[in-house]
């Protein structure tokens, strides 16, 4: 077991965590004993990562900037950081968009089908919460999201974890020890180093228990699951948002390919056990450091690349998420409001996906909530909105994982297109897992 590599532990662990969760829905007590024994691993797994997390964005964030050495060339990363993922989210929402239309998966669903859904998650707790989350992101101002990123006080942005705000002062602090004296620089940039080296290590240790993590959070998904029944009747629009996604990653590999001259193969090799960990966690953020490991130390992009990119994207860049809403605003509206679905609404669509996605939060299922803001932008009924997002709620869950993979996968290609355009892609580190291990 040793000898195998990361990606295949992991595997191993979430195939044993699927069979055990469908083991223990079919006799009594079974879903109880996974809640109060097996879940809490999952839970302590994530809370790790998450402790990580911010710790992580601020140091390599201030000794990235600090490392380029050069105000301009901060200028020069950031727009082709934000210009690679304007692209690939509208590349996502326009294969989103072909796909619902061609397939059409929401046309012909018959009533008693609607009628069941209706009844069973049409008052449940969790779409009402939705709901009334979406309305309060709906009822800040237009450019409330632009203030958010400036905060006020630093030490409630890293307890609140905000990504935005972090990443804001990190790179604050990253231009000014730039401005100053070299000397008086030195101290804190030192700091933050070292800080930086400790984190990743501490990746390294907490990535050890990723096995026996996947294996508890995938048994929780699978006794999470009840109306079978239900999700065979989503099965068409899980499909296309499933086909979608694949093609999103071919189009990824291309680009890794074609700009990066790297294989595609070697590619998703080293990237996979992020791309796991998102699958199993549904979250981007708590992905975040796992990410942030890989892409520096097995696909070679220097860390002051990749400790500006990945944050930023793991915050700001959602592609799997803006094709999922393209996908099932249209699914819903094929569904419940056919004749609202002219070429202007599509239009209307791609935009607010594009932002729909920026303002996501990187955790489970908040991709849901910005969908509700996306129907209401387009004028979608009010009264049947609780219906619209039951509609698809049977089977969020897995296609929250799914997309969530695509939305790490997305960054990770970013970070090493834009490392590759500034000459920052190196041969990786040949360092292994195992020989972190016997270094512990
Ligand atoms: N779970 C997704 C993520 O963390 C966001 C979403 O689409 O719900 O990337």
């Amino acid at each position: 077991m040793k000898k195998l590599a990361l990606h295949w532990k992991i595997l191993i662990g979430m195939v044993l965590g699927i069979i055990f969760g469908f083991i223990m829905n079919s006799i009594d007590g079974g879903k109880g004993f996974v809640a109060d024994w097996i879940k809490p691993f999952g839970t302590i797994f994530i809370n790790l990562l998450k402790l990580i997390a911010v710790p992580l964005i601020l140091a390599s964030l201030i000794k990235g900037i600090s490392d380029l050495k050069d105000i301009s060339k901060i200028k020069s990363m950031g727009l082709r950081t934000i210009g690679l993922y304007m692209i690939t989210t509208l590349v996502a929402v326009v294969i989103g968009l072909s796909i619902v239309n061609t397939v059409k998966p929401g046309n012909g669903m018959p009533q008693e089908t609607i009628e069941k859904i209706k009844l069973k998650y049409g008052n449940n707790s969790s779409v009402i919460d939705k709901l009334n989350e979406a309305s309060s992101q709906k009822q800040a101002g237009p450019l409330q999201a632009l203030v958010d990123i400036f905060p006020s006080n630093i030490f409630k942005s890293l307890t609140d974890a905000s990504m935005l705000q972090v990443i804001f002062f990190a790179l604050f602090v990253g231009i000014c020890l730039l401005l100053i004296d070299e000397e008086k620089a030195k101290p804190l940039i030192n700091f933050f180093d070292s800080l930086n080296e400790v984190v990743m290590k501490m990746v390294d240790l907490i990535m050890l228990f990723a096995p026996y993590a996947v294996f508890s959070l995938l048994a929780n998904v699978i006794i999470s699951f009840d109306d079978t029944e239900i999700l065979l009747k989503l099965l068409w629009y899980a499909f296309c948002v499933f086909g979608g996604l694949v093609l999103l990653i071919g189009f990824y590999l291309l680009l890794i390919k074609i700009y990066a001259k790297k294989s595609p193969i070697w590619f998703l090799k080293q990237i996979s056990p992020a791309q796991l960990l998102a699958f199993s966690t549904s979250s981007s953020a708590a992905t975040l450091p796992v990410t942030m490991e890989r892409v520096e130390e097995h696909l070679g992009v220097d860390p002051e690349v990749a400790g500006f990119v990945l944050p930023v994207g793991a915050t700001v860049n959602m592609d799997g998420t803006s094709l999922y809403q393209g996908i099932a605003a249209v699914f819903i509206m094929q569904v419940l409001w056919p004749e609202g679905l002219t070429f202007t609404n599509q239009l209307v669509i791609i935009g607010t996906s594009v932002l729909a996605s920026i303002g996501s939060a990187a955790v489970p299922s908040a991709g849901i909530v910005m969908l509700v803001v996306v129907l209401e932008t387009l004028g979608f009924p009010a009264e049947l909105l609780p219906l619209g997002i039951a509609l698809i709620f049977a089977v969020d869950r897995p296609l929250d994982m799914c997309r969530t993979v695509v939305n790490v996968t997305g960054d990770a290609t970013v970070s090493v297109l834009v490392a590759k355009s500034l000459g920052k892609l190196h041969e990786p580190k040949p360092k292994e897992w195992d020989d972190n291990y016997k270094k512990v």
